[in-house]
């Protein structure tokens, strides 16, 4: 079993508290950084290798700064998340648009700064078309083989049940059609298994992929000049689970590179990637404080962080591991229910889990909340976000965000007279 050690300790958490009250998120840049540089060492074999860092898991400036000293782009799925990265200074050819059901404002903004658009369908082909009246000359589009996704026999995910992509039939069809209309380099992206941890993954989907981008090429004609492995690198939530190695990975996904596409006299394809959970997800800890405990028909341990900061819990029963800091040493010969405060009785970090004796008081760090966590966040019950530190490599504490106040809550209300009632 691997022992999963928190970033923070006691110590530091009542310093922070100081000034920026519990419940926050909190990220570690050396973590953040070494993540980073080892995934580009992994890929340097490839001369157009580019990672483009999925927005959606942590959408924020400062961290995505960071990741753009490695080489980083933008991978977006929305408007705002265009917008961000076009704020943030990134040219059009460091942005991926990778949405699905897009709205043609969407389509228009990402043509209008540069991204690289990646189609989820057939029909956005003419979609896209009659919306920004041409089509850009570099196009890429995202692939769904349907069935199950396996590895060695053990079924990793089931595409065939996923909204994604263009079947095999539309992508060949999809790609003639482009070529004709003038479409000069094309790309191929699948994304056909989330949260793997096994190395064996990208090599596995990046084969499907080269030998598909062998044929498309040789039927259709297409010059492809780039394969977007896209996301789905896991990260171990639970303590038992081995964590990916990047470096095999890297590794695993140039064998099949040289065995299949270098022969076809493809080895000037650049390998893309838009990893998330892998670039944050171990570096961002939720940091919650006990406020109550309650002994009914079990024992609960009542925080004052809930679902609205992390949501993975309630939405899938995600495991998260949790140390109580200060506590590190002791037995876990403790059952608690970790709750939040929602009338949501799935509110609950962690069910029967096995912690040392915790105290009122006790600061809870909820691990792999970097990505996917603070993102997912949201309203209900009229909760507030949290704030989002940074702990940087010199141990000083950045805030990157604030968290919200009751003001932003009630700011969509135009024309309501709730600003002056409270005194806004
Ligand atoms: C969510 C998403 C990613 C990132 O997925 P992770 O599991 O965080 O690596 C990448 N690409 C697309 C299109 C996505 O929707």
């Amino acid at each position: 079993m691997m022992e999963k050690k928190a970033f923070v300790t006691k110590e530091m958490i009542e310093e922070i508290v100081k000034t920026y009250p519990t419940p926050f998120h909190i990220y570690d840049e050396k973590g953040i950084r070494e993540n980073a540089k080892a995934l580009k060492e992994a890929f340097a074999w490839n001369k157009g290798y580019k990672e483009f860092f999925a927005v959606k898991a942590t959408p924020n400036p400062f961290l995505i700064d960071i990741l753009r000293e490695y080489g980083c782009g933008c991978d977006c799925s929305s408007l705002t998340e265009l917008m961000l990265s076009h704020a943030m200074g990134l040219k059009g050819e460091d942005i991926m648009f990778s949405s699905n059901d897009t709205p043609a404002s969407e389509f228009a903004y990402a043509a209008e700064i540069g991204a690289t658009i990646n189609l989820d369908d057939f029909t956005h082909i003419a979609f896209l078309e009659e919306t920004i009246g041409y089509l850009p000359k570099t196009l890429s589009c995202r692939y769904n083989p349907g069935g199950y996704f396996s590895i060695s026999n053990s079924i990793m995910d089931n595409p065939g049940d996923a909204k994604y992509g263009f079947t095999t039939e539309q992508l060949f069809e999809g790609f003639r059609i482009l070529k004709a209309k003038g479409v000069e380099n094309f790309g191929i992206h699948a994304f056909l298994a989330s949260n793997t941890v096994t190395n064996e993954y990208y090599p596995t989907l990046a084969r499907t992929l080269f030998e598909l981008a062998v044929k498309l090429q040789k039927e259709t004609g297409a010059h492809i000049t780039f394969i977007n492995l896209s996301g789905g690198i896991g990260v171990p939530y639970r303590p038992d689970q081995e964590p990916n190695d990047i470096k095999v990975i890297g590794e695993g996904v140039r064998k099949v590179y040289e065995e299949v596409l270098v022969p076809a006299g493809m080895g000037d394809v650049a390998i893309y990637t838009e990893l998330g959970r892998f670039m944050l997800a171990p570096y961002g800890h939720l940091v919650t404080k006990v406020i109550h405990e309650k002994h009914t028909h079990k024992e609960y341990l009542g925080v004052d962080a809930c679902a609205v900061n992390l949501m993975r819990p309630a939405m899938y029963g995600a495991y998260h591991h949790i140390t109580v800091l200060g506590k590190e040493n002791e037995p876990c010969d403790h059952k608690y229910d970790v709750t939040g405060s929602l009338c949501e009785n799935n509110d609950k970090f962690a069910v029967d889990r096995m912690l040392p004796k915790v105290e009122i008081g006790d600061y809870l760090a909820i691990h792999e909340a970097g990505a996917h966590g603070y993102s997912m966040g949201y309203n209900y019950n009229g909760k507030l976000k949290s704030a989002e530190l940074l702990l940087k490599e010199d141990g000083s504490v950045q805030l990157i965000r604030r968290a919200e106040t009751p003001k932003d809550y009630f700011a969509t209300f135009d024309g309501f007279e709730i600003y002056k009632k409270l005194g806004f």
